[in-house]
Formats: structure tokens, C-alpha cells, sequence
């Protein structure tokens, strides 16, 4: 780790005398770095599997992992191995809260196309329980772009529309880098997020504006690590295989 803060230190003076200097006698060690090793890590058999230092909060069984958001048990229906929004039993939300992280989970709208726009197969992730993802039957039916699937509600339009038919499984793998905060509450980075939708990118590192509002505009306020939430919006949203990987 020594080495890569002096390569950092001298990068800069390094760069600006190789402009003019001939490297010819340059030693190649002095710009390897070998103190610092990467853990190892084992990936999953499958896509979408999880890798061997991932936490799985839902694996088809249980909800142990998830509570209410007043903080009781969690009482979403389990069928065949997929976790249902059940409606009016309102959003759930990890135990466990998280900052930086890797995401993956996989979501299926309602074979039985019920409503339009908002009011079809609506659900909903929200990073740190402030920032949604949109999760929707945008296959056809059609909303305000920045309220779509894959959306980051209100505030950024996906790239393209990636959907799959209702009723069929879809995946996110989310990349997030929590805003951080000064000691007076003030934004010094906001959050970003990269999000992949069955594999296409649609949100590439974006900045996060605040938190998701319905009426209004995006305001950040600090908080520190949170948890991963999922949205009871009324319509019978399924969810399964859902891992995460700090950073
Ligand atoms: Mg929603």
C-alpha cells in the first residue's frame, strides 16, 4: 500500500519528466505495484449467481433478512421460491444497512396486466431507502420517461427500454457509491449509480440529485448507511435472487 500512495505522489512528476526524458533507462519495477493484493474471490456457477463474498437477502425461503419499516417481521408472501409484494402489508426493507455496494436482484411483473402506466406492475428499489430505482411494466405500456422501468425516479431516464413481457423474470445489477456528507450536513459527494437491466446498461454512473420525491424536487439530507427497501406500491411485484456486495 506504500508503494501505490508514492506511486500516487509521484505519478504527476513522473508523467511530466517521461514527456521529455528518454525511458530507456526507466526501471520497470518502480511503476509495479506488488504490496497490494486483491482478495480472492470465487464467482457464482451462473449469471446472476452469487459470488463467493456476496450477502444473500433472499433466497427463496425466508425473510429473516427483512423487516417492516417500523421494524417488525416482514410478512411478504413466499411462492415458489419468489418473495410477492403483498399489498397493503406496505414496504420492507433490510435489516442489515449498507453504504457503497453491488446489487443484484431480480424482479417479475404480473402476467395479469392489471391497470396503466404507473398503475401496472409497480414496485420500486430504493438505495439506502431514500433513492428509487423504478421497478414497472414499461414492456408497452407507457408512462413519463423519468418514471419508467429502470428509471431513477424522477430524476434520470433510462438509456433504453430493456424490458421483458410481464410475467417474465428481469434482472438489475445496481453499482452504488453512497453520497458522503461533512460534519455540518453538507453534500461533499453526492451518489452515483450504474445500473445493468437483464445485462443492457441503462443508467451509467449517474449522479444521484437526492432523494426521491413524488411532488417536488430532489433535496439531499445526510445520513449515514441504510438499508435496501422494497416498495408496496398496491401491485403484486415478485422478487428473488437478491444478493449484495460491499465496497
Ligand atoms: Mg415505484
Amino acid at each position: 500500500m506504500k508503494k501505490l500512495i508514492y506511486l500516487l505522489g509521484v505519478w504527476p512528476i513522473l508523467t511530466c519528466a517521461g514527456q521529455a526524458a528518454d525511458r530507456s533507462s526507466f526501471d520497470p519495477k518502480v511503476t509495479e505495484v506488488w504490496e497490494w493484493k486483491p482478495a480472492k474471490v470465487t464467482p457464482g456457477k451462473n449469471p446472476g449467481d452469487a459470488p463467493s463474498d456476496a450477502i444473500a437477502l433472499f433466497d427463496g425461503k425466508d425473510l429473516s433478512k427483512w423487516t417492516t419499516l417500523a421494524g417488525s417481521d416482514a410478512s411478504w408472501n413466499i411462492i415458489d421460491g419468489a418473495l410477492t409484494v403483498t399489498k397493503g402489508k406496505g414496504d420492507i426493507k433490510t435489516r442489515q444497512t449498507f453504504g457503497d455496494m453491488q446489487l443484484h436482484i431480480e424482479w417479475r411483473t404480473p402476467a395479469d396486466v392489471v391497470g396503466e402506466g404507473q398503475g401496472r406492475g409497480n414496485s420500486g428499489i430504493f438505495l439506502q431507502e431514500r433513492y428509487e430505482l423504478q421497478v414497472l411494466d414499461s414492456y408497452e405500456s407507457v408512462t413519463y420517461s423519468n418514471g419508467q422501468a429502470g428509471s431513477i425516479y424522477k430524476q434520470s431516464v433510462p438509456l433504453v427500454n430493456a424490458c421483458l413481457k410481464p410475467g417474465e423474470w428481469q434482472s438489475y445489477d445496481v453499482l452504488y457509491t453512497a453520497p458522503r456528507f461533512s460534519d455540518n450536513g453538507r453534500v461533499i459527494v453526492p451518489a452515483y449509480v450504474t445500473v445493468l437491466q437483464n445485462g443492457i446498461l441503462i443508467q451509467n454512473h449517474i449522479q444521484i440529485l437526492g432523494t426521491t420525491e413524488f411532488k417536488g424536487f430532489p433535496v439531499y439530507r445526510p445520513h449515514g448507511k441504510a438499508s435496501i427497501q422494497l416498495q408496496d406500491h398496491g401491485n403484486p411485484v415478485s422478487y428473488r435472487n437478491i444478493w449484495v456486495r460491499e465496497l
